[in-house]
């Protein structure tokens, strides 16, 4: 689960990282108000997405008085921010932070997170800070230094101090430096991230540390920990489609093709994408119904491949285990009869009551084709789609 950044400054603040001040705001009004309350002479009108890279974009501008925050905050709120992380159409901003500006000696890079080779948190830091973290990784891995954290002990001292003294830093920065890691290291295990990006860590000209951006990531398997964190969730920043599906708890994947998947299980979502690809297909979607699912929630996955304008074909793949095939069929008619059918479905059952759910489908009048196995029916909505 990702947050914005102005969330996940309050949530470091509570662990005595240094951020800057500032205040979040809905509208131009809020963030004239915002920049009036903590005073000048600089502002930084920041958009709040939840992709990286705002300030290449054009969604992190510098304001020096009242009214340029006015300006730039009007022409900020309610664009289509496009950066390399949100794709060719952008993601609109609706919510703009009002920051103090700060007076920037360098810009450093500190990243926490997992490594799953290891089982240990990795620390990554960099004098390449700023905009272009990706970029270094990929032509100058060198230049990232890493520290591994043994579980028991965290990050101890001395690797704060490798990674500082790495950095550059001399004199009192180099504690301080320290004191920072240790707080992104308890707030990392407290919070149960996934990842923890400051990018960039500025060294203030006086020598100060400062978080100038963060990115907190939570790990959503340790969600059920943090019911807190519900009231952080951006719908705004998700996919419709993905929230729906959330209600039902059903996992839906978007993906850039035509063809829509209801499957259940992830081994066999992955086999079906795999063998329409297979096929020359390109898969829109998948959706996971799961296990133990009732006909309701078969009916609202349904729907929710429905109402997917991508979608120009449906593959209906199931195996049923605990997952009973007349279910799936009593689902998928309840949704086409509500919402109507107006591209081809395939339809592959196998397991557990299949003999009733091909009875089911059959018996319903409804234009569905169906499939003897996985080959056949990869072959068959490929085709279908094909044909338009
Ligand atoms: P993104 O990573 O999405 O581009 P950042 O928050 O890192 O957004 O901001 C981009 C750049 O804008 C920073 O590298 C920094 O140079 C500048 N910046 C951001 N916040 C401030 C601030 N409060 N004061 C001065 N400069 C800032
Ligand atoms: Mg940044």
């Amino acid at each position: 689960m990702k947050i914005h950044e102005y969330q996940g400054k309050e949530l470091l603040k509570k662990y005595g990282v240094p951020v800057p001040r500032g205040a979040v705001a809905f509208s131009v009004d809020e963030a004239v108000k915002a920049a009036e309350a903590l005073g000048g002479p600089i502002w930084v009108v920041k958009a709040q997405i939840h992709a990286g890279g705002r300030g290449k974009g054009g969604g992190v501008k510098l304001g020096r008085s009242i009214d340029e925050v006015r300006a730039l905050s009007s022409q900020i709120l309610g664009m289509q921010l496009i950066t390399h992380q949100t794709g060719p159409d952008g993601q609109k901003v609706k919510r703009l932070y009002i920051e103090e500006g700060c007076d920037i000696g360098r810009e450093l890079y500190l990243g926490v997170t997992l490594d799953h080779e290891k089982s240990q948190l990795c620390f990554m830091a960099s004098t390449e800070g700023g905009m272009d973290i990706e970029e270094v990784a990929e032509h100058q891995p060198e230049k990232i230094l890493k520290e591994w954290c043994d579980p028991l002990v965290g990050l101890a001292d001395y690797q704060g101090r490798n990674l500082a003294f790495g950095l550059g830093l001399t004199g009192a920065s180099v504690n301080k430096c320290v004191g920072f890691m240790r707080a992104l290291y308890k707030a990392y295990v407290e919070l149960d991230c996934s990842l923890l990006e400051i990018n960039p860590l500025v060294v203030t000209k006086g020598g100060d540390l400062i978080a100038l951006d963060a990115k907190v990531n939570f790990d959503d398997n340790a969600l059920f920990r943090h019911p807190e964190f519900q009231a952080l969730r951006d719908l705004d920043e998700e996919d419709p489609k993905e929230v729906e599906a959330s209600k039902f708890d059903l996992s839906f994947i978007a993906l850039d093709g035509n063809i829509g998947c209801l499957v259940n299980g992830a081994g066999l979502a992955m086999s079906t994408m795999d063998i329409i690809k297979y096929y020359g297909g390109d898969p829109a979607n998948f959706l996971d119904v799961g296990g133990g699912a009732t006909t309701e929630k078969v009916t609202a996955a349904f729907k929710i491949i429905l109402t997917d304008p991508k979608v120009k074909g449906i593959f209906v793949n199931i195996f049923g285990g605990i997952m009973k095939c007349d279910t799936i069929a009593n689902g998928v008619i309840a949704a086409t009869r509500e919402l109507g059918l107006t591209v081809p479905v395939v339809v592959r059952l196998e397991g557990t009551n299949v003999d009733l759910g091909k009875k089911l489908l059959a018996e319903s009048g409804l234009n569905l084709q169906s499939a003897n196995d996985m080959a056949d029916g990869a072959q068959k909505i490929v085709a279908a789609v094909a044909k338009g």
